[in-house]
């Protein structure tokens, strides 16, 4: 085929999918554009997820009617004169494209009456085609309405969500910006239902309850910072509060809301050691740099930007987080070094009768061990430490039975093991001082050729393991070494396990990916449920749980430990309470 200039209408249509990805997308642009108008109410409605209705009306500074054609034209914007002005933004839109874009793609009509003018116009696009001006009555504003978005392509169609989702993604949408924008009034309705409404009174903290919820968006912690010109505000989760994965950290600059991967890393370090491995903070946060000091203009749809210097910003972000975070975590009254670490001191260790004294001085002996946990422990107050515990058993090769200073305590013998493991060698890791054991014969390990890519990928994160594995012909390693803490255990079982691992995650941090494969590797290697351990080997792992620092969970979150009080026992055997 020789080569030709597109027809414009494939042209746009083409620039038309960078800009308008799905019913969201539209929104988007037209509350932009909203927004840009200084509107003091914007009022969405959608019909069908918005396939077959979007609409948007403002009550902002309304387009002229001579100017209403232009409007939808591409590369035609009333906020950009030249090129010097590009890094001086302060406006969401700037690149005058899509009007165009959004028209080109479904049935658009657009009535506006500009402040000060008699009469409003109207003008409507149909798949790029404009039809002429008219003169109607109507109030000062704007009102965007979109009809059969993508009717023309059907291609877009096909790959639109389910309504659910679109809808979902609208709504995700609108609340955020509600919440950037707490002084306009935002009502958003799918079809006859309203789905979020806000008053336009500048209060936050109302509208966050509709985006998390009541009891949550009463736990959220409050940021403000300020520094070097940057300016930090907005809401986090309390350690206590996480999600699964990193959806609920968003970031407004400027005013423009943008999936920006450095600052959702300067946040999560911000929440280092204080969150389950895999467990991720809620976070809406607003900053505010000089226009000149971000370059806006890197993504078509315009959600990501460029810091010019990355790292202050990044570091003025994670401080400011942090030290919210910290402002508000209230560290446990009592000191660390007390036996009874996680109960008031008022209620003190009851008199069992027990000898507890003797395993008191044992602990304090080891005045090294007790120091370094102090200091951990402000940093992660959430967890607590166990008491000590005298061993009683085992039962179903399962569980540990032990009694403490305030009853009984069942133990996972697995998961408590995974956490000692996983402490022990992230320890050795932190220090890069992790013994390895050559194995007395080598293993070789086949794996699925998917496979064998991802663990040649991480080969050398797994090597600083401790490990010491080599490719070995096609789709085959050999393990020579493994880490000391896990000797004995089965080799080719742990390489798989970590295997499995990185097929799994979604690109994953450094720092998460290397507690990850920690926490994988552990959990493969420690002892499972239904294995009978000795006297000895019982009486180790509790011990080696109570020097642990976090020693109620497992690295993936689930408790070591159940614990029944004497209180609770006492009721339940009816000695005491309501009789
Ligand atoms: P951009 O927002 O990048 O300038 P658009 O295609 O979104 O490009 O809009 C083109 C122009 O139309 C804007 O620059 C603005 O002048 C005008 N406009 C669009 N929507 C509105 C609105 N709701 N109120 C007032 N003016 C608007
Ligand atoms: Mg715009």
């Amino acid at each position: 085929m020789p080569i030709r200039i597109l027809s414009s209408e494939v042209a746009s249509q083409i620039a038309a999918g960078e800009v308008v990805e799905r019913p969201a997308s539209v929104v988007k642009e037209l509350v932009e554009n909203a927004l840009d108008a200084g509107a003091n109410s914007v009022s969405i409605k959608i019909e069908e997820a918005g396939r077959l209705l979007i609409e948007v009306a403002d009550d902002g500074s309304g387009i002229p009617s001579d100017e209403l054609a232009l409007a939808v034209s591409r590369h035609a914007t009333s906020k950009l004169a030249s090129a010097k002005e590009l890094f001086s933004i302060s406006t969401l839109g700037f690149r005058g494209e899509a009007l165009a874009s959004i028209g080109s793609v479904s049935r658009m009509t657009i009535t506006s009456r500009a402040a000060e003018t008699e009469v409003g116009a109207r003008i409507r696009v149909e798949g790029g085609s404009e039809g002429k001006v008219e003169q109607v009555g109507v109030p000062v504003g704007t009102v965007v309405q979109v009809e059969n978005l993508f009717y023309n392509v059907p291609a877009r169609l096909k790959f639109l969500k389910s309504d659910t989702t679109e809808r979902r993604a609208i709504d995700t949408f609108v609340t955020r910006y509600a919440l950037a924008y707490p002084n306009v009034r935002f009502k958003l309705a799918e079809g006859k239902k309203v789905t979020l409404q806000t008053s336009g009174d500048g209060d936050r903290r109302a509208i966050l309850a509709t985006l998390y919820g009541v009891d949550t968006a009463k736990q959220m912690l409050e940021v403000i910072a300020e520094d070097e010109g940057l300016k930090l505000s907005g809401f986090i989760s309390p350690i206590s509060v996480t999600r699964s994965n990193r959806r609920e950290m968003t970031f407004f600059i400027n005013g423009r809301w943008v999936q920006d991967i450095p600052l959702n890393a300067a946040l999560t370090q911000a929440y280092h050691t204080m969150l389950m491995v895999g467990r991720y903070p809620l976070a809406t946060l607003f900053l505010e740099v000089d226009p000149g000091a971000v370059d806006v203009n890197v993504h078509p749809a315009k959600a990501e930007v460029r810091f010019r210097e990355q790292n202050l910003v990044f570091s003025f972000v994670q401080r400011a987080v942090r030290r919210a975070l910290l402002a508000h975590t209230p560290v446990p009254s009592v000191p660390p070094t007390t036996l009874w670490g996680n109960r008031p001191t008022s209620t003190g260790p009851k008199e069992s009768g027990l000898d507890w004294t003797m395993a008191q001085d044992a602990k304090q002996d080891n005045t090294t061990e007790v120091g370094t946990r102090s200091e951990r422990e402000a940093e992660q107050p959430e967890f607590g430490h166990m008491p000590l515990l005298r061993l009683i058993g085992q039962i179903g090769a399962t569980y540990l039975v032990a009694e403490g200073p305030d009853g009984l305590y069942l133990v996972d013998q697995h998961a408590a093991h995974e956490r000692v493991l996983f402490e022990k060698l992230m320890l050795q890791y932190d220090k890069r001082d992790i013994p390895s054991q050559a194995l007395l014969e080598p293993m070789s390990v086949t794996l699925p050729p998917a496979q064998t890519t991802l663990l040649e990928e991480n080969l050398e994160l797994l090597n600083r393991f401790g490990f010491q594995v080599e490719s070995f012909g096609p789709n085959t390693f050999q393990v020579r070494a493994m880490p000391t803490l896990f000797t004995g255990s089965d080799a080719a079982s742990a390489l798989r396990a970590l295997v499995e691992d990185f097929e799994e995650d979604e690109a994953p941090l450094q720092e998460e990916l290397e507690a990850r494969i920690a926490a994988r590797v552990c959990k493969r290697m420690a002892v499972k449920g239904g294995q009978s351990l000795s006297n000895d080997e019982q009486r180790a792992l509790i011990t080696d749980l109570e020097n642990c620092d976090s020693p109620r969970t497992c690295p993936h979150g689930r408790p070591t430990m159940i614990h029944l009080s004497v209180d609770m026992l006492e009721r339940q055997f009816g000695r005491k309470g309501s009789r």
